[in-house]
């Protein structure tokens, strides 16, 4: 079959021919319906070699959904042609943290050698996957793979970042979020699905801004020298509760301390690389920085929920296996709206 693999650092990726993979016990074969493309696999083909601890060549693809088509033995519960999502970060299932659902901060994770299928083990940018773990497998119901590919990262990765942060998010409250892109589109609606807070929208591209204003957003701005003082004059000057940075660059991260309130959370989740000085004086009083990294698998169902209720819909655009280099090419370039999903 074919599949799209890195095959050396700092290069794109390859269409190559690999073999069908065949369940062992305990794992159970997809057959893949879309894989999303994401901005981390445009850092994992930039990153130096070295910077990750992983094997080549791994198939990419860490937003996949599909069908199952081949049941080791040991599995119960699952049937041929069931359509599930694959929750991606991949623990040992057997700590504290990976049995509360949360394998995303699995305590043995820098022992296994790969964070999950598409980073670092083989993903979904192929016909077939393999699921080394039943567990690891999300039904989906009556939703279409390929739409609901990308709820597995750019849906759960915000509605973690969101949910840690819903007690600040009452009547009068304000998110900011900048990055309008696969996790941005859906951080808007994720905010407005889950509270009453206000949204103000802040990317680079005017396209981006228009599909914020679309998906609810009630301030959607050009990230500039202006959108400080516009956001700390919408807030009355109190500044945003909630600022969810999706790019991690210096100059988004000096926004997001510009921007957050007193008691308020500024929270990371864009690998743009991107320093925050810290001091003192840095930031608004109690206002905390954290980094979030993907989501629990319990938090996934939720975010399968929401979409299933018509409440997260994430925009898609389908690329072929043989054109994943386009959809890559056109990611960098910021021209995608929404998320690319490969469709094998
Ligand atoms: P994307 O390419 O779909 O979207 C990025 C968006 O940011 C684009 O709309 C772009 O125009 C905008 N942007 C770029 N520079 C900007 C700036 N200076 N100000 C405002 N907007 C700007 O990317 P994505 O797939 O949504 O991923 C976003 C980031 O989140 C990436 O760095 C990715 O690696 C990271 N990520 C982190 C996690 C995690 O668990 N922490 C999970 C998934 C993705
Ligand atoms: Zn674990």
């Amino acid at each position: 079959m074919k599949a799209l693999q890195l095959t050396a650092w700092q290069q794109g990726p390859e269409l190559v021919d690999v073999p069908e993979p065949e369940p062992g016990p305990g794992e159970v074969v997809i057959k893949v319906g879309g894989a999303g493309a994401c901005h981390s696999d445009l850092h994992v083909m930039e990153w130096p070699p070295g910077l990750l601890d992983w094997k080549l060549p791994f198939t990419l693809g860490h937003e996949t959904a599909g069908w199952v088509h081949a049941i080791g033995s040991g599995v119960d519960g699952l049937r041929e042609g069931d359509a599930v999502l694959v929750y991606g970060p991949w623990g040992d299932g057997r700590c504290r943290t990976c049995r509360l659902g949360s394998e995303n901060y699995c305590e043995h994770a820098s022992e296994l050698g790969a964070a999950g299928g598409g980073l670092g083990r083989d993903g979904g940018m192929a016909e077939y996957m393999l699921v080394p773990r039943a567990r690891w497998l999300v039904p989906i119901g009556d939703l279409d793979p390929v739409e609901a590919a990308p709820l597995a990262d750019a849906g759960l990765t915000p509605y973690h970042a969101i949910k840690r942060s819903l007690h600040l998010l009452g009547p009068g409250s304000t998110v900011v979020v900048i990055g309008v892109g696969g996790l941005g589109h859906a951080a808007i609606q994720l905010v407005k699905a889950l509270s009453p807070a206000r949204v103000v929208a802040v990317d680079l591209a005017e396209a981006k801004l228009d599909l914020a204003r679309r998906l609810g957003a009630d301030l959607a701005l050009p990230s500039d020298d202006e959108a400080v003082g516009t956001i700390r004059g919408y807030t009355g000057g109190r500044g945003a509760e909630v600022v969810l940075d999706l790019v991690g660059s210096d100059p988004t991260l000096a926004l997001g301390a510009k921007v957050a309130s007193v008691n308020g959370h500024l929270t990371v989740v864009g690998l743009g690389g991107g320093r925050l000085e810290f001091s003192f004086f840095a930031l608004p009083y109690e206002c905390s920085v954290a980094t979030t990294y993907w989501g629990s698998v319990t938090e996934l169902m939720e975010v399968v929920e929401l979409a299933r209720l018509g409440k997260l819909v994430i925009q898609t655009h389908r690329f072929p296996l043989s054109e994943a280099t386009a959809a890559y090419q056109r990611m960098r370039e910021g021209s995608l709206e929404g998320r690319a999903v490969i469709v094998p």
